[in-house]
């Protein structure tokens, strides 16, 4: 096979994942589109699929190839992932709440709730991080990375506009 040919077999199993791809892999496509009529032709009713919600959903019929199951269950486990987030600052939030009293200097219970991110929370994001590093999800990576940080620096402050 030539490298042309090469190419054109992964532009085959690509371009139906075109919207998923890294920009890399997107030029690389668009390249080889740009000699190969047949890709050229695919990538452009692939980008048509992906306009309309209705054309998509006939697509729907037709088998799952695996490479787009994969990208799947990585969206999948990135939901997953926000979903315990969610859950376990919802715990926090909730026993921060269960436990407040007004009698209760509110420097030291808020101090409570810098111990419990602390303790819940920056580790499960360290791990959840660790584990997206190396589903090698690039973009999501960075932004929970973010949100995880606006999180563990600004939680307490959201919470004190709530008491
Ligand atoms: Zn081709």
């Amino acid at each position: 096979m030539t490298g042309f040919e090469e190419v054109h077999v992964l532009c085959q199993e690509l371009i139906p994942l075109y919207d998923d791809l890294d920009v890399p892999a997107k030029r690389v496509i668009e390249k080889h589109a740009e000699e190969c009529e047949v890709c050229r032709t695919n990538l452009t009713a692939s980008k048509k699929i992906e306009i309309g919600p209705r054309e998509a959903g006939e697509n729907d019929s037709l088998p799952v190839q695996p490479f787009k199951k994969l990208i799947l269950l990585k969206k999948f486990l990135t939901l997953f992932l926000f979903f315990i987030r969610t859950v376990v600052i919802g715990l926090i939030a909730f026993d921060f709440f269960r436990h407040f009293s007004p009698a209760v200097p509110y420097g030291l219970q808020f101090e409570g709730l810098r111990a419990s991110l602390v303790i819940f929370y920056v580790p499960l994001a360290f791990f959840l991080l660790l584990f997206t590093w190396f589903m090698k999800n690039g973009k999501i990576f960075w932004i929970t990375l973010i949100i995880d940080l606006l999180v563990i620096y600004f939680f307490d402050d959201a919470v004190r506009f709530f008491v």
